[in-house]
């Protein structure tokens, strides 16, 4: 890794495993972020960060932020879109971070070149000349203005509760725990899910 980059995105690139251009597109979300809502890092979870990919730049926020799934302050919407909305409690205020959708055009030789790349079945030279134009879109993303990059909305918090403490019961099933929230019933007895679906798929 080259040393160009700010402390803190290599050590989020440490903690993600790799630089890429995901996890620049993160970094900088993040980054506005905090700056916007005058908070570094969420020890508890002041910040909640609802995202709307599991792609790379997810790790970014996890990272910058202390937004982790583990904590519950992380939300994951399935809608693949660069889309990141963080949430701050104490400010009361929320931001809507979303990728524009000129800010990464590729040329046809471009798309080519990764289509190569990712499936395999790039050369030597190819996979050289993929390196680098990941590399030069890194620099790019690291150095764009924030408004070529994102379009950034005020919206309305709609901050999630805090994370429960829930009961758990016993699958008869498996006899493993699960939280009460999350059980079935199958002929009568709890069931976690795993072993309801064997269930409802008719076995
Ligand atoms: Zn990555
Ligand atoms: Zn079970």
């Amino acid at each position: 890794m080259s040393s160009v980059y700010p402390g803190d995105f290599e050590e989020i690139a440490r903690f993600h495993g790799h630089v890429c251009p995901g996890l620049a597109i993160g970094y900088r979300a993040a980054k506005i972020a905090a700056a916007t809502l005058h908070s570094e890092r969420s020890e508890d979870e002041e910040l909640v960060a609802v995202v709307e990919t599991d792609a790379c730049g997810v790790d970014a926020v996890q990272a910058l932020l202390g937004c982790t799934l583990g904590k519950g302050n992380l939300i994951f919407r399935d809608y693949g879109k660069q889309v990141f909305t963080i949430i701050s409690r104490n400010e009361n205020r929320a931001i809507r971070i979303a990728l524009k959708s000129e800010a990464l055009q590729r040329t046809a030789e471009q798309e080519a070149l990764l289509r190569k790349a990712q499936s395999g079945t790039a050369s030597p030279e190819e996979a050289r000349e993929y390196a680098a134009f990941q590399k030069s879109r890194v620099d790019e993303l690291l150095s764009m203005s924030e408004d070529d990059l994102f379009t950034i909305t005020e919206v309305t918090p709609e901050a999630p509760e805090k994370a429960r403490i829930f009961k758990s019961v016993v699958c008869h099933f498996c006899g493993e725990r699960v939280m009460e929230p999350r059980a079935r019933i199958r002929d009568g007895d709890f069931a976690c899910i795993p072993c309801s679906e064997v269930y409802s798929r008719g076995w």
